[in-house]
């Protein structure tokens, strides 16, 4: 067999050119494209969805009807009930939800106050997991995370923690990483050395007397104690005080965890024409926090998706795939929506085309990237100019899947993002004051344009991005 294999030195030059050309021609082919034709229709779809005030009506439905939406609660019951009913007068081909369960905390009252001479009151609200009780005490001040993650054991003991780090503006939020890390990890750290409570400036960028909630964790081992944010010129206050020297305050949080609860992701499709089991999956979390009514957090990243999937469903011409909205369950308090998703759609991450979550607000989009291998980046280019017209910009490799399609995007799926400016997004993240004045509505159709086009084209490719099951290894015992 070996012998006879030695070809002729222009045959063997024949049969490498042949294998280069197959392999070229076999990269080439698989290169994904998108149709001109589906081009001409996004155009035509970007100007009809820049014109309507659909998804700012979803939104005002949302927000008004149905209001603030804690997980677990019965305004979260009504939402997902809203949910169905909205995907059904919206006319989607196809509406179901899927279960999805979790620990449930509840808030019923909050009071803080300064004690002695300069008696006042504060202004501040539970963290989600907080305990409840009383803490009452002499407060210790540290600039940031790292100050009272240096406080040694016991040097609080009978005291609460006050952690006063004001969080920088930016306009892709990135001042949220360091205040969102002293939220979850300050309270163990508090209770390491040996704190009764703990308070922290609230994780925002604003000066209005309106805490920010939001969720904290307790360590394992650790025994919770109560956590409150306070508000900005609160902690201001606090800060003046003790340069006056020491000073006691008293908190009372009525507020914990109450068994378990079962919500819904809740999903609607309008089914694409030639590859209807394959789709593009869009969405936001129908959850918010009680404080306000939800509507930059989530209320708009539900609206708008909803209305662009509405608005591509009315199309002349259907892209060859299905467009699945997502409105999760619970993001808020741990993701929980967006890792029922993932578990149980695992077997089906080659179907998801690709993968965009709105959950940053309502702010103009400035940013397209996605997760697109070398094979796609023409379509992705593609994708890019497409958007570029409501000024949006093309930053191959910036960022990441949103967090709801973070655990699926960690099993293989391929995702995309439209980054939206979040300058004041963190004035009213997680506040009484996250009300649907907040929205404007030519930005939110600006929104719902660079969605309705973003999918529109994903769902029409010849080709994939990329979504592939990707072994999960379990993380080591
Ligand atoms: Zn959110």
């Amino acid at each position: 067999m070996r012998a006879s294999l030695r070809l002729a030195p222009t045959a063997m030059l024949f049969a490498v050119s042949l294998l280069s050309f197959t392999g070229a021609s076999m990269a080439a082919s698989r290169e994904t494209r998108i149709p001109d034709a589906a081009l001409k229709a996004a155009s035509e779809l970007r100007e009809r969805a820049l014109a309507s005030d659909l998804g700012f009506r979803i939104t005002e439905s949302l927000t008004t009807e149905v209001g603030p939406r804690l997980a677990g609660s019965e305004a979260d019951a009504r939402a997902v009930q809203w949910a169905e009913a909205k995907f059904r007068e919206l006319g989607f081909d196809k509406v179901w939800k899927e279960p999805v369960t979790f620990p449930k905390w509840e808030r019923r009252s909050e009071h803080g106050e300064v004690l002695g001479t300069a008696r006042q009151s504060l202004a501040l609200t539970a963290l989600g997991g907080s305990p409840g009780g009383t803490a009452e005490g002499e407060i210790v001040r540290f600039a940031d995370l790292a100050a009272l993650e240096a406080a040694p054991a016991g040097s609080l003991a009978g005291k609460i923690a006050f952690v006063d780090f004001r969080m920088p503006r930016a306009k892709d939020g990135a001042g949220y990483g360091p205040g969102g890390g002293i939220r979850s990890r300050g309270p163990s750290a508090a209770i390491r050395a040996g704190a009764i409570g703990y308070l922290m400036r609230s994780a925002g960028t604003d000066s209005h007397r309106s805490p920010h909630t939001g969720i904290t964790r307790f360590d394992d081992g650790l025994t919770p104690v109560p956590s409150a944010a306070l508000a900005a010129p609160d902690a201001d206050q606090l800060a003046r005080l003790l340069e006056r020297g020491s000073v006691r305050v008293r908190f009372a949080l009525d507020c914990g965890w109450d068994g378990q609860a079962t919500s819904y992701n809740v999903i609607g499709e309008m089914r694409g024409t030639s590859k209807p089991d394959e789709v593009v999956l869009i969405g936001g979390h129908l959850d918010s926090w009680d404080l306000g009514t939800g509507a930059i957090d989530d209320g708009a990243g539900v609206g708008l998706t909803m209305a662009a999937a509405k608005l591509i469903g009315d199309s002349k011409q259907r892209p060859a795939r299905t467009i699945r909205v997502v409105a999760f369950a619970n993001e808020e308090q741990g993701l929980y929506g967006g890792k029922a998703y993932a578990q149980e759609h695992a077997k089906d991450v080659k179907k998801h085309q690709l993968a965009a979550e709105s959950d940053f607000g309502a702010g103009r989009i400035y940013a397209y990237s996605s997760s697109a291998p070398a094979y796609a980046q023409a379509a992705d280019q593609q994708i890019a100019e497409a958007l570029a017209p409501l000024g949006i910009a093309h930053t191959p490799g910036k960022g990441g899947p949103g967090p709801d399609i973070s655990p699926f995007a960690a099993q293989g799926l391929a995702w995309a993002r439209l980054a939206q400016d979040g300058t004041d997004y963190f004035d009213y993240h997680h506040t009484p004051d996250d009300t649907l004045d907040k929205i404007d509505p030519k930005a939110l159709a600006q929104n719902v344009a660079a969605y309705a086009v973003f999918a529109y084209l994903a769902a029409s490719a010849d080709g994939d991005f990329g979504s592939e099951a990707k072994k999960v290894t379990p993380p080591e015992e």
